[in-house]
Formats: structure tokens, C-alpha cells, sequence
């Protein structure tokens, strides 16, 4: 089931470069650089040639020439995954960055189809531009593409909202490995004729075909908004404070987010702008956002009125309301430059995982005690979607510790936090997916059983392994 990762031959090379004309070719290195680079700099693909459709036909035809040839292809949207799964060895890298019209805002039907190389936040302002909401929202939205949220099933802040990127589309167009169109671009929000097919291509990393074009869900847009950074005494008491805000504002309830002491103090040493709110130190901070399509809502008193009770029953310390939409930003800015600190910091072994909800608290205190247990000093830095259970359980090496030391531990780490996820039941990559870095983990923890499924899909859809060959399995 292996590609050939052999040179394409020259006059293979030609007949691909001139179905996307000279705007759509690149031979030399560095003006590849931009898809073969990997977001945290951990490896470098390498490619025969990067090809840049520019239409779907284009891309079928490019696809049929590497089925008959049997040359693996890489889809490349705006390389920001973080698991390796738009590294290359060899063949062609495929860039969706040409495919980026949006093609139809629908506001009666809610929804919006554009192609697969459109930027996420082009994607955003179009809806809004229709006073509509396109939900999908990441610290990557100015450069990452929809073909690549997709295909990562992206998460984001507002899942606890809005769910996943599987729960946000409706209908897809896709290249398969034989080069065939599947033409699925459905703006049904029910349909129940088979196998929803469009949802196998959904978080499939490229492995099973090339998407071109979606149709997603718009909503309402929102008319009010209020953000709070909340102090909390401890971690324990921040899922009564989830649990009590999520019963009073139901679904305007659209991030809780978790940031710990040394998420802010590493953002407030190493990111310029980014300050401390609050006049004293505390362990952990909830970042709670809510939204409502109802001009009338007064989000601010609801929440307001929870705090209160909180900060009498000791469930929370302080609380500092965004006054202004660049308050608002200040405080989103102290979660999502969390890991460009701890880059700045030195090393840092990362985790995606998920557990459910109520099993946050305990993952993270119990992970803290065996990770300290085989490395002393070693500095945990949890932080991201408690609300929807995904933990960012990254660790900051110790103060002192050379950072090629400190990595040299991160299989030995690795294993104890995910044997812990494992233990309560969760994931080992809650959004960010597998791709190349994560496969010897899934291999592990996975069933036989669904290694297997996964194995029979791949090979049924794709039975030469050209699409993105060595990424999941
Ligand atoms: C600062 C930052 C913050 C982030 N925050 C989040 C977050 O909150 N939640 C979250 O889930 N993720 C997050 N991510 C990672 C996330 O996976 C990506 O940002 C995004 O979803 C990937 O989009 P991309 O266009 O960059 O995809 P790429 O990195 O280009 O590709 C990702 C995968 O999809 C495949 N692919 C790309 N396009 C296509 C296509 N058209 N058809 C088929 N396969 C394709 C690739 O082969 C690869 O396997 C973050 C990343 C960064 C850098």
C-alpha cells in the first residue's frame, strides 16, 4: 500500500505544471518554503513540485496524473497544524491558497459556500458583512484555510457553542484519489440518504481526497457581548463556577476558557502588551465570554449577578469585565499567546487531550503529580477549553534545565499524561488531530479494531496510498 517516493520524472513534472499554468508552479526551494514549513519548526517537508490550482477541474486533473503515475500528493491549506500533517516527502505538495472565492452567502438558508483555500477569517467577515456568523474561531484564523479546518475538524473557542467544524458543514465538494469529483455540495440541513459521506472527509487530514469546496452553517450574529477575566483561589472551584454561569445563560454561555498563573506571568515576561489585570496573583483565571443575538440581553447583569454569589461563597476572588472591544481583545490575547510564551520561555512538551468535563479538575491535578513525581521542578501550564473538556496540558521546562535535556524526556512524559487520558476514559488529540507527529501514539492507544476500520476506509478509498501517504496511520 506504499507510494513510490521516487523523483517525478521531468516530462511528468511539465504536464502537471501546465495544467495550472505558470501561476500555478513552483520548482525552486525557497519560493517553496512557505508549504513545506512545519508551524513549530519541529521538521521540513520536501517536494518534487508545489502546484497551486486554481480551479477544481485543475485539481482533478492534476490528481489524475499522480493516481496513473502513482505519486503521492500533500494538500497544503495554511500550513498552521500542529501535528505534522502537511509535511511532504516527495511528490507534490498541492496548495488550496488560489482556491479562496466565496462563492454564495445565503442568509435565509444560513448558509455560506466558498472554496476550500478561503482564509477563516475572510470566511468570518463575509457572514458578517451579512450580519451573519460564520462560528469557527482560532488563533490561527488570519492565515489558516477552511479545507485545512476541516480536514483537522478544527475546534476552537466557541465548541462549547457552536460544536466542532464537523458541526458546521453542510455540504462538500472533493477531489478523490482517483481523481473522480464528488460532487457533495449540499446546503440540506437534513438529508438522511445513505451514508453521510461528507463527514468521512471531515478530519481525515487530507488522507482520502482533496476538499474544494464547503457549504457551512451561518447563525445570528451576535448584538451584544460581554468577556470577563475571572480570578479563582484554586483550580478546583472554576467547574461549580462553569456549571453555575452554563445554568443561568443556557447557550449565550460561548467560551470558558482556563488559564493558569503561568500562562499569565510567561505572557506577561515574554509578549510585549500583554499585562497582568489584576493588582495581586492568583493561581488560575477562567476567561468566560457570552453572546446573544437579543440586543435586549443584558448579559453584563446576568453574569455580574453570578460572580457575585460567587465571590461571597469563595468559588471566586476577582473579576475584571473587558469596558471596550480593545479591552476585549487585551484579555483574548493573555489566552492565545500562551504557547508563543512558552516558546520564548524555552522548552515545552505539549498535549491536545480531552477528558469529560468533570473530570478536568482531577486530570490536570493528578497529571501535575506524576509528571513532578519523575521530573521535580518541571512546570505545568494548562490552559485552554475547559468548558468543552479539551485540556492544552503543556509543560514548561525547569528553570535552569537545559531545553535539549528537557525534551529529551517528552516520550517518557508523553506517556504518563496520555496513559493518565487514556485511564479516564479521553482523548489523546482533542482538536488538533494526528497527522505525522501523533501516529505512533494512536497506534498504541487505539483498538485493533478501529486501527483496522481505519485501514479498510484508506485502502477502499484510496487503495495506491498517493493522498497524503504516512499521515493517521
Ligand atoms: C496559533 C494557532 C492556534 C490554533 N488554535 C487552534 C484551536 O483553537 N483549535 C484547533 O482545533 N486548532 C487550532 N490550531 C491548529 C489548527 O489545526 C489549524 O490552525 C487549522 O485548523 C489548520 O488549518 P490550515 O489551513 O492551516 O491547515 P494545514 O495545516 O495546511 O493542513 C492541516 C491538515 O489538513 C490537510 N488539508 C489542508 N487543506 C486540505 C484540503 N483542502 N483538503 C484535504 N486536506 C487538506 C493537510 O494535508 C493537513 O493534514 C491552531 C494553530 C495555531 C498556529
Amino acid at each position: 500500500m506504499n507510494s513510490q517516493i521516487m523523483p517525478i520524472p521531468t516530462e511528468i513534472k511539465a504536464r502537471l505544471a501546465k495544467i495550472v499554468g505558470p501561476n500555478g508552479v513552483i520548482y525552486e526551494l525557497d519560493e517553496m518554503m512557505p508549504y513545506l514549513h512545519e508551524e513549530r519548526g519541529l521538521a521540513t517537508g520536501h517536494a518534487d513540485i508545489v502546484l497551486r490550482p486554481n480551479n477544481v477541474q485543475e485539481v482533478s486533473s492534476v490528481v489524475q496524473i499522480c493516481a496513473r503515475e502513482k505519486i503521492s500528493i500533500v494538500p497544503v491549506g495554511g500550513c498552521t497544524g500542529l501535528v505534522g500533517g502537511t509535511l511532504a516527502n516527495g511528490g507534490v505538495v498541492l496548495a488550496t491558497d488560489r482556491l479562496d472565492k466565496i462563492i454564495q452567502v445565503d442568509p435565509l438558508n444560513n448558509t455560506i459556500t466558498a472554496e476550500s483555500g478561503c482564509i477563516l477569517a475572510n470566511l468570518q467577515n463575509a457572514a458578517a458583512e451579512n450580519e451573519c456568523l460564520f462560528p469557527l474561531s482560532l488563533g490561527a484564523e488570519g492565515s489558516c484555510r477552511i479545507g485545512g479546518n476541516l480536514s483537522t475538524n478544527a475546534g476552537g473557542v466557541s465548541v462549547l457553542r457552536y460544536g466542532n467544524t464537523r458541526d458546521l458543514v453542510l455540504g462538500l465538494e472533493v477531489v478523490l484519489p482517483s481523481g473522480e469529483i464528488w460532487n457533495g455540495l449540499s446546503a440540506l440541513r437534513k438529508d438522511n440518504t445513505g451514508y453521510d459521506l461528507k463527514q468521512l472527509f471531515v478530519g481525515a487530514e487530507g488522507t482520502l481526497g482533496i476538499i474544494t469546496k464547503a457549504v457551512l452553517k451561518l447563525f445570528p450574529a451576535p448584538k451584544v457581548s460581554t468577556t470577563v477575566l475571572v480570578a479563582l483561589p484554586q483550580l478546583e472551584p472554576i467547574l461549580a463556577l462553569f456549571n453555575q454561569t452554563r445554568e443561568l445563560c443556557g447557550d449565550r454561555l460561548t467560551a470558558f476558557e482556563l488559564i493558569s498563573r503561568i500562562g499569565l506571568e510567561l505572557g506577561s515576561s515574554h509578549i510585549p502588551g500583554i499585562v497582568d489585570p489584576f493588582k495581586t496573583s492568583y493561581p488560575f483565571y477562567a476567561l468566560i465570554e457570552l453572546t446573544s443575538a437579543q440586543k435586549k440581553d443584558n448579559l453584563h447583569n446576568d453574569i455580574e449577578e453570578i460572580l457575585e454569589n460567587a465571590l461571597e461563597d469563595g468559588i471566586i476572588m476577582d473579576a475584571v469585565f473587558a469596558e471596550s472591544d480593545a479591552q476585549r481583545r487585551e484579555l483574548w490575547r493573555i489566552r492565545e499567546e500562551i504557547p508563543a510564551a512558552q516558546s520564548r520561555e524555552g522548552g515545552s512538551i505539549k498535549h491536545d487531550i480531552s477528558v469529560s468535563v468533570s473530570n478536568t479538575v482531577a486530570f490536570i491535578m493528578e497529571a501535575s503529580k506524576r509528571v513532578s513525581k519523575v521530573l521535580p521542578g518541571i512546570r505545568p501550564c494548562p490552559f485552554g477549553h475547559i468548558g468543552d473538556g479539551n485540556i492544552h496540558y503543556n509543560l514548561t521546562q525547569p528553570i535552569g534545565m537545559p531545553k535539549e535535556e528537557f525534551m529529551s524526556r517528552s516520550v517518557e512524559i508523553n506517556r504518563i499524561v496520555h496513559d493518565l487520558v487514556i485511564e479516564m476514559k479521553g482523548s489523546i488529540s482533542a482538536e488538533h488531530g494526528i497527522g505525522f507527529f501523533k501516529r505512533e501514539e494512536l497506534t498504541h492507544y487505539a483498538s485493533p479494531t478501529k486501527i483496522s476500520l481505519i485501514r479498510t476506509i484508506k485502502q477502499a478509498i484510496d487503495p495506491y496510498n498517493i493522498m497524503n501517504p504516512g499521515k493517521i496511520i
